[in-house]
């Protein structure tokens, strides 16, 4: 027998199979130490370093480039985009909460780059643009969705004609610190180690490595479970969609443009055990609930859908190497246990297969690093604003429980951004507010959107006048921000 057919063999008669019983080994030797030779490195100068061309350090690069800042953007993986075009179903969220607040006027309260995003979007059929949401209205009023290939080459476009220095595929490794400020963030590629000078930085890597790089202060709360979310392919939306209908198992619902067709359906969903127990088979809610997978999906397409979320608690911070390992393993047996319950018990889903996944596991909060403030729950519940503002948000995803005061808008402030105890460092993502009510609002992709064009905006402008972050005067940032369409309510 040929090693190909021998495989194929293997396949067929299950003997693979065990692989995906006995689980990550972990590599237990204890490591010896090796003293590395200090090395000359070559460098690079900028005015403005963003590390991690994720959600929000997209939108902070083509910002400081905007501004006129000659711009460095560290990627580690090979394209730009981040958890927004791994981890989430829709892009929460543009709007106010109108829909749950009768006579709540309808505001989109978050403009600027992010929007830019979606109206090129669109242009492409990559968005089913800012839908209403119908059903379940407590949660959102709107629903943007987004084909996330597309988003991913649209992100690149923008960030190539705003002029930034886009080094994808390489990872900060490192930073060095010059009294209280960074003087340098260390870079590793396939060329080698460099170090991209600059004279402001911004952290937008979600863990927080570049603070945590430069000696910030953080905290690891691991209070959130990981996730890798997969796009299924080969499903007949309309099938799925009459069946959860049927079973009254569908909780937010949205109808869009899907295709190029306008008023389809691109958001439908349950919570497992929120909406579906005792509505669906037990089998398929029980098994769905042991797997941490989730029924809340979006779509732009037909015949996908592109998010199916499955969820893994860790034992330790996501920060760990050893624990993540065993984690995307896991994770991946239970997206192929997850597809086979979505094959057995929805239909429209008998044929499905699984289209797409993330690269690695996606996290919900890693490093909090410790800013100048950090944002409350009553900040955010009670709708407060700032003198420093540099947006405005109104999304909650523990709505209704937790929702924005009469469905309006907080503010984030400036201080929330500016890394405690470094002179020349910015934070914006996932990775600021240590609070957890809080931080179910202000880790959401529009916020963390908004907080990169601040953090961009503010650091190409202390680079351009050579001052430190907390020298900036706000009102050269307000300026700057109302100029580029930014909505301020202060
Ligand atoms: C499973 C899941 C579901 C979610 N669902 C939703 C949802 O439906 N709607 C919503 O609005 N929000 C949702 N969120 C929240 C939201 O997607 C994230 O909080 C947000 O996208 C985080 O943005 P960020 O810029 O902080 O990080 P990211 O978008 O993760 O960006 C970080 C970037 O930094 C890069 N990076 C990291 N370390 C390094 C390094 N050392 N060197 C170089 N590059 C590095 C990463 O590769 C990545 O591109 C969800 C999150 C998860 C995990």
């Amino acid at each position: 027998m040929d090693r190909r057919n021998f495989s194929r063999s293997v396949l067929l008669s299950g003997l693979a199979i065990p692989a995906l019983k006995t689980g990550y080994q972990p590599f237990e030797e204890q490591p010896q130490l090796y003293k590395e030779n200090p090395m000359k490195l070559p460098v690079r100068e900028f005015d403005v370093v963003v590390a991690g061309g994720g959600t929000a350090g997209v939108v902070a690069a083509i910002a400081a480039a905007r501004q006129g800042a000659k711009t460095a953007l560290v990627e580690g993986k090979g394209y730009p985009g981040g958890t927004v075009v791994e981890g989430g179903t829709a892009l929460h969220s543009f709007f106010n909460l109108w829909k749950a607040f009768p006579g709540v006027e309808k505001r989109q309260v978050v403009k600027g780059i992010p929007q830019e995003i979606i109206d090129r979007l669109l242009v492409i059929g990559g968005t089913t643009g800012h839908a209403e949401v119908t059903g379940r209205i407590d949660y959102d009023s709107a629903c943007t969705a987004i084909d996330t290939e597309l988003y991913k080459l649209v992100v690149f476009e923008m960030l190539s004609e705003a002029g930034v220095n886009i080094f994808v595929n390489t990872l900060v490794a490192g930073a060095v610190r010059k009294g209280a400020s960074v003087e340098g963030v260390i870079t590793q590629s396939r060329i080698g180690r460099e170090l991209f000078r600059g004279k402001c930085f911004v952290d937008t890597t979600a863990y927080g490595d570049l603070s945590a790089w430069a000696g910030a202060e953080f905290i690891e709360l691991n209070d959130h479970p990981v996730c890798n979310s997969m796009g299924i392919g080969n499903v007949n939306i309309e099938k799925l969609f009459t069946y959860l209908t049927k079973n009254n198992a569908v909780g937010d619902i949205a109808y869009g443009l899907r295709d190029g067709k306008e008023g389809q359906i691109i958001r439908m969903g349950s919570e497992s055990g929120y909406l579906i127990r005792d509505k669906l088979p037990k089998e398929f809610v029980d098994g769905v609930e042991k797997l941490g997978s989730g029924l809340i999906t979006t779509t732009v397409h037909d015949n996908y859908l592109m998010f199916i979320k499955v969820n893994y608690k860790m034992a330790e911070s996501p920060t760990n190497r050893d624990e993540v390992a065993k984690a995307e393993l896991i994770i991946r047996q239970n997206q192929y246990k997850t597809l086979e319950l979505f094959k057995k018990y929805l239909p429209g889903c008998e044929n499905a297969f699984i289209a797409r996944t993330s690269p690695s596991l996606n996290i919900r909060r890693g490093r909090t690093i410790t800013c100048d403030y950090d944002i409350t729950s009553e900040d955010v519940l009670e709708g407060r604003h700032f003198d420093d503002d540099i947006m405005a948000y109104g999304f909650h995803d523990e709505a209704p429980k937790y929702r924005i005061k009469n469905g309006g808008t907080y503010g984030i402030p400036y201080k929330a951004l500016r890394v405690k105890g470094i002179d020349n460092l910015l934070a914006s993502g996932m990775m600021i507010t240590t609070n957890r009510h809080a931080h179910m609002s202000t880790r959401n992709t529009v916020c963390c959107m908004g907080q990169g064009q601040a953090a961009g905006t503010a650091a190409a402008i202390c680079a351009a006048k050579g001052v430190g972050t907390r020298s900036l005067l706000y009102a050269d940032l307000k300026d700057a921000l109302l100029k580029n369409n930014v909505h301020l309510e202060v």
